[in-house]
């Protein structure tokens, strides 16, 4: 199944710009990048989305290409109608020749759509012509009367707010646009119009996050959303050499005349990492994640270790930058297993080699490791997060 993406920027949008700069809402900056930009990283990272069609207002060539870089899978903008529904009609129709089996429909002013939510949407599709994700309305309702009084309390139940992007049929969908168009009608979501068609239009789960920036204060909250903090985290480890023929180093085995006594595998560069990892965060330390009194730790890989700590990281919004271990021995040496280290480390932490570094160091001879009775390692490593505000630490 092939699946194309269409992402609208044709709207004016001037709503949540009050006259500042006069730039539509899908070409502002949202911390350092544009909303459009934004909302186009989720489709252009998703392994199961193809080409990718922005549809533009006239005279905005320009401002798109500023903001937005050029990418593979992106097709060259093109302009759209007057109303939203003939955008997509447009657009739809530029995908003739692509003769996708399924299209994606998104509005650039939402920038927080994530991975997953293409995924459910795509995933839904296998088993139906449409598909919108939405959230059961929380909040109470009301109706209000002309007067500015409450006419009615409107009950919730079966309620939703729908959100994009919608997934629907290609072909399917593309008829029903292009009956639309020869019809007054004027539909304020492609699902209205396939709905009108009479394609029955299946929900998946929205997400909170998921919002429509409309407002200068939807930019407020989203900047906060965006913006970074940087963390550092360090860590320190020791294990004794005792007797063996390997020891475990940063993930690799590597043949020596002591192993490391410990309780886990005792691969000390992981162990200093791990808490490294969990310093950058403020997430305990590797003893409290995992006692060595308890049992099912026995002999555990380590490298299990350090992804619950890249896991953590994930779930709260971190993104690791990049990690610095060092290796304190006189042996074994550690520059034959560089290479080999740093490709284990990225391939354990999901990351690029170039943001790994391994060293290795002796202590000329002096102290615990000078004397050979054990490995020390140490780690640096640097996390991005979202910005934490000062409100945010009050509460
Ligand atoms: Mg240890």
């Amino acid at each position: 199944m092939t699946c194309a993406a269409i992402v609208l920027a044709a709207g004016a949008g001037r709503r949540a710009d009050p006259g500042e700069t006069g730039a539509a809402k899908q070409f502002r900056n949202l911390a350092g990048r544009s909303v459009l930009a934004r909302a186009l990283d989720p489709f252009l990272d998703h392994p199961e989305i193809g080409p990718v069609q922005v549809v533009l207002r006239r005279g905005t060539q320009a401002a798109y290409a500023r903001a937005v870089a050029p990418h593979p899978r992106l097709l060259a903008p093109i302009i759209g109608g007057e109303r939203r529904q003939d955008s997509v009609r447009i657009a739809l129709d530029s995908l003739v020749g692509a003769a996708p089996d399924l299209v994606l429909i998104h509005d650039a002013a939402r920038p927080f759509a994530s991975g997953a939510l293409i995924s459910r949407v795509v995933e839904a599709l296998a088993s139906h012509r449409a598909v919108v994700p939405g959230l059961a309305v929380g909040d109470t309702l009301k109706r209000i009367a002309a007067s500015g009084h409450v006419a009615e309390t409107v009950p919730r139940d079966g309620l939703y707010a729908v959100q994009t992007p919608q997934g629907f049929a290609y072909r399917e969908i593309l008829a029903a646009h292009r009956r639309a168009a020869a019809t007054a009608l004027t539909f304020t979501d492609d699902a209205a119009v396939a709905e009108w068609n009479g394609l029955s239009v299946a929900l998946v789960d929205g997400e909170a996050r998921n919002r429509k920036l409309t407002t200068p204060e939807d930019f407020q909250l989203a900047e906060r959303l965006f913006r970074t903090e940087t963390r550092i985290g360090s860590g320190f480890d020791v294990h004794r050499f005792g007797p063996g023929d390997h020891v475990m180093l940063c993930g690799v085995r590597i043949p020596h005349s002591y192993g490391l006594l410990g309780h886990s595998d005792a691969d000390v560069g992981l162990h200093a990492l791990t808490d490294a990892l969990l310093g950058s965060i403020a997430s305990g330390d590797i003893g409290s994640h995992f006692p060595p009194t308890d049992p099912q730790w026995r002999g555990a890989d380590s490298a299990d270790f350090l992804r619950r700590a890249r896991d953590l990281t994930a779930e709260i919004g971190g993104r690791l930058v990049n990690v610095d271990v060092t290796l304190i021995c006189e042996a074994p040496r550690v520059s034959p297993h560089r290479e080999a280290m740093r490709a284990r480390l990225a391939d354990i932490l999901e990351l690029d080699v170039a943001r790994v570094a391994v060293k290795g160091t002796t202590s000329e001879r002096l102290g615990f490791t000078g004397r050979g009775e054990g490995i020390a390692a140490q780690a640096v490593v640097t996390v991005a997060l979202p910005a934490m505000e000062a409100d945010d630490e009050i509460e």
